[in-house]
């Protein structure tokens, strides 16, 4: 006989996508509310001390915490099956704070090559000038990831699959490597969504993501996410560290985001079938060099995707033939995908990372990463796969 599942833990995720952290206030209103507020009322001085003293659980100040901001954590919180969540003001706040949180003077950090270049400015240049020592490896290659950390290090950062090369990294080896070395693991799990890897089952310690992508989904905020089961880090660590630096969600950015978990399931689910179909057909296409898609066999890691990822997700790169310049020319000749460095969009988007998104990296960087001029990345959307496939047929045709 059916039980009654009145504990919100025990919801599936397509349930708690819609209903999970959903806070009704004395109006009985079906959506959630939009609490557009900076601060919170005391009935009396009295009150207002308990409360800054922790005495009285309560709502003190936006930076701290905000009813609409509370529920989108509890949401992204059990849809993840994490013990804490925390939203920031974008993606790359939530990068900084996981790491600044971790990190302190003549620590050390592994992280994989393949990075968003944002992330790579971090641990590359901002890191070291604190004194951390920063070391890249090739995240496909578990070798260089034991070398590495065959040194007590305190921090492994990866991002899987990553941007723009769509590189696969183990994340249960590399984290039981680097719980070996004493390091807690972070993945940036932007591409491959809540809905299609779970790094904490997997053995990464942190969880991170771009709101601003997925989760949104359809280009409206800056959003960014971090999780984790580590009471220590989020009570000593992260909790301070936002409280007293800033880098907070606002309400309204967090009520588009509670919203776009309601459709996220179905829409990566589309857009994920849309990729493959588009993906199969480009690697049919003449013009092209290469195709890079983990959903794909032709990917080289596609059995390790295949173990901890869902589905290849809803993005491909791919190696057009004359280099920038035919790339540009499939970019000039695309007329429905619209050109824009974002992705994760209900609109399919194209960009050329070597001149955009990795432009602040040196060519010998671009080439170590993979980024080479004829490199082409698309964030496939929700929109008819046949009209994508004639957009890009004709534009390939231009090269
Ligand atoms: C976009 C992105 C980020 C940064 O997120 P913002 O919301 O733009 O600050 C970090 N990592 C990856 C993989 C991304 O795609």
């Amino acid at each position: 006989m059916a039980t009654k599942k009145s504990d919100s833990r025990d919801w599936l995720p397509a349930t708690q996508l819609i209903r999970g952290g959903l806070e009704r206030s004395q109006f009985d209103e079906t959506s959630e509310a939009l609490y557009m507020t900076s601060g919170y009322v005391y009935s009396s001085p009295e009150e207002a001390q308990l409360a800054f003293e922790g005495g009285k659980e309560r709502f003190l100040y936006s930076r701290y915490a905000n009813p609409t901001v509370a529920m989108l954590e509890e949401r992204l919180r059990l849809l993840e099956g994490a013990r804490h969540c925390k939203t920031t003001a974008s993606g790359m706040a939530a990068v900084f704070a996981a790491l600044a949180c971790q990190l302190k003077t003549g620590d050390r950090i592994v992280a994989s090559r393949a990075l968003f270049s944002s992330c790579h400015y971090i641990i590359t240049e901002l890191l070291p000038t604190y004194g951390i020592n920063a070391i890249l490896v090739d995240g496909t290659d578990l070798d260089q990831w034991a070398k590495a950390l065959s040194q007590p290090t305190n921090a492994v950062f990866l991002e899987t699959p990553s941007n723009p090369t769509l590189e696969i990294i183990d994340i249960r080896a590399v984290s039981e490597l680097a719980h070996n070395s004493g390091a807690s693991v972070i993945v940036d799990n932007v591409f491959a969504t809540p809905m299609l890897q779970n790094p904490l089952n997997l053995g990464a310690d942190i969880v991170i993501y771009s709101s601003t992508k997925h989760i949104d989904g359809q280009g409206r905020s800056m959003g960014g996410v971090i999780l984790t089961n580590d009471d220590d880090f989020i009570e000593d660590k992260l909790k301070p560290f936002m409280r007293h630096t800033g880098p907070t969600n606002s309400p309204f950015n967090a009520w588009l985001q509670l919203k776009g978990l309601e459709t996220l399931a179905v829409r990566v689910e589309k857009m994920s079938a849309n990729a493959l179909e588009v993906a199969h057909f480009l690697s049919q296409q003449n013009n092209i060099e290469s195709i890079l898609y983990p959903g794909l066999e032709s990917h080289p890691q596609f059995r390790l995707a295949k173990q901890q990822m869902k589905s290849g997700s809803t993005i491909i790169s791919f190696h057009v033939q004359g280099g920038r310049e035919g790339a540009f020319k499939l970019l000039n000749g695309v007329r429905l995908i619209d050109i824009s460095n974002n992705l994760g969009d209900t609109k399919s988007l194209i960009t050329h990372p070597a001149t955009t998104t990795h432009q602040s990296l040196s060519e010998s960087e671009r080439a170590q990463m993979g980024i080479g001029d004829g490199l082409i990345r698309l964030s496939v959307g929700l929109e008819d796969p046949e009209d994508l496939k004639d957009d890009l047929k004709f534009a390939l045709g231009e090269i």
